[in-house]
């Protein structure tokens, strides 16, 4: 398939683009764009669809998370390696329940574009554009920050280089070390009750190590980590930039990210989202909300996957911890009777924001838990398997979202309360998180040809 051409693409006015007043510094950006290396290879993004196929029939469970929105402020080395540190420590906490390959994907390198539901933002009565995340302007509220700089669109690119090669340099050179674990964790978690049962894990996983290393069993797996980059496919001028033909198959791929997914406000037939997703060979998210009418699924799905190729498509649903219930079953339902296999996840933070009394767009954990628990409910009545979870967290002790097991009220949020976007979880509130999801895995039976088998 033919990627369309960036003209076609603005034909179909896309939703939620940045209005430049500079047309022509905006085609020097993209010029400069399109003569930029990849930043991931067509190679690894076929074997991140390959996991995700396996997630779609209970043979894998996926780990998508990081910030809503990546800031050039928060490029640094101690930030990379705490959000990385996080889900890596879930994920551990998530293989050892589940005895499935958990497949690791970062809500990183490449997440600074936010759609928004208002154009501007009003304060003391002075009306500015939205912020739309560091892709697009400042986050200052000043015009001058407010307005919309195509320049941002290089930096976005060279963060997302910068932050990839700290994450490959991680998770390739000895950061991820299995036997390494432990000291991951030091001052790690603020909740005795979430640090003795993570300390528990990671020293009976050692004792494990320390068994098939004494047997003469020393995998590569012990050492390196498989992690994925991806971002919301949302600024069609940076996204269309970023794609090449492959010289291998001669097939197009976005080389921004390994996996884009298109968000809830854009993901209508023939809109220029879908029109550049489904030219693409990456695999593909789709984030659906309560809205979301099955019908108006099934026919996106047939634009992103016609010939029903295993992985590529990945279902993200935030409902709402109320809503969960009710609206996911008929659209699972009505996915698996096509025949077409796809990876469900659970996106337990969307649906579940609110304003606090001290004026903070927060979430409870509760109702995180209380969504994926119901999420894990469908899948449990209908026998179909849940692939994974997309979480907004940090590797930081911020204080965004209330509850969990250090129970933050809402008088805590002025605190530590950092994102310039959505609350995200802290590192305790994740790694409890990963704790009630591993829970609900280790509770699902499976027919033992499905475990993973280990032969000496
Ligand atoms: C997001 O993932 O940050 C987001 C904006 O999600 P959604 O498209 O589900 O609203
Ligand atoms: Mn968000």
């Amino acid at each position: 398939m033919n990627v369309p051409t960036l003209d076609a693409l603005r034909g179909l006015s896309p939703k939620q683009q940045p209005n430049y007043d500079d047309p022509a510094q905006l085609e020097e950006v993209l010029a400069q764009l399109r003569s930029r290396p990849p930043l991931v290879f067509a190679g690894e993004c076929d074997a991140l669809k390959s996991k995700i196929a396996d997630a779609s029939v209970g043979r894998a469970f996926i780990l998508q998370g990081g910030d809503c929105a990546e800031t050039f402020d928060s490029l640094t080395a101690s930030s990379i390696r705490g959000r990385l540190r996080v889900l890596l420590s879930m994920a551990i906490v998530l293989t050892y329940a589940a005895e499935v390959p958990v497949v690791k994907i970062g809500r990183m390198a490449g997440q600074f574009a936010k759609p928004r539901s208002a154009e501007s933002e009003t304060r003391d009565g002075l009306s500015l554009p939205a912020y739309r995340g560091d892709a697009v302007n400042g986050f200052e509220f000043t015009a001058q920050s407010r307005r919309h700089d195509p320049l941002r669109l290089l930096q976005v690119y060279n963060a997302s280089a910068a932050t990839l090669n700290l994450v490959r340099a991680f998770t390739k050179g000895g950061f991820a070390d299995l036997r390494s674990m432990h000291s991951w964790n030091a001052d790690f978690v603020r909740s005795a009750k979430v640090s003795t049962r993570y300390e528990s894990l990671t020293s009976e996983i050692n004792r494990a190590l320390a068994f098939m290393i004494a047997c003469g069993v020393d995998d590569e797996s012990f050492r390196t980590v498989d992690f994925y980059a991806s971002h919301e496919a949302l600024l069609i001028d940076y996204e269309h930039s970023l794609t090449r033909i492959d010289s291998r198959t001669s097939t197009p791929y976005n080389v921004g990210g390994h996996l884009l997914w298109i968000g809830d406000r854009t993901r209508e037939v023939g809109g220029a989202h879908v029109e550049l997703l489904k030219s693409l060979r990456n695999p593909v998210g789709l984030k659906i909300g309560p809205r979301a009418q099955v019908d108006q699924i099934l026919p996106v799905l047939e634009e992103l996957d016609p010939h029903h190729e295993p992985g590529r498509v990945t279902i993200i649903s935030r409902m709402g911890s109320k809503k969960v219930r009710d609206l996911l079953p008929p659209i699972v339902e009505k996915v698996e009777a096509t025949g077409r296999k796809v990876a469900w996840v659970c996106d337990p933070m969307h649906g579940n924001t609110f304003s606090s009394a001290t004026g903070y767009k927060t979430r409870s954990f509760a109702d995180v838990a209380d969504e994926v628990n119901g999420f894990f409910d469908v899948h449990a009545n209908l026998g179909t398997w849940p692939g994974g979870i997309h979480i907004e967290l940090t590797g930081d002790d911020v204080t965004e979202c209330v509850g969990g097991a250090s129970e933050l009220g809402e008088q805590d949020l002025a605190h530590r309360y950092e994102t310039l976007c959505d609350p995200r979880l802290n590192r305790t509130q994740s790694l409890e998180l990963a704790f009630l999801v591993a829970d609900r895995l280790s509770g699902i039976e499976r027919p033992a040809s499905d475990f993973v088998s280990m032969d000496f």
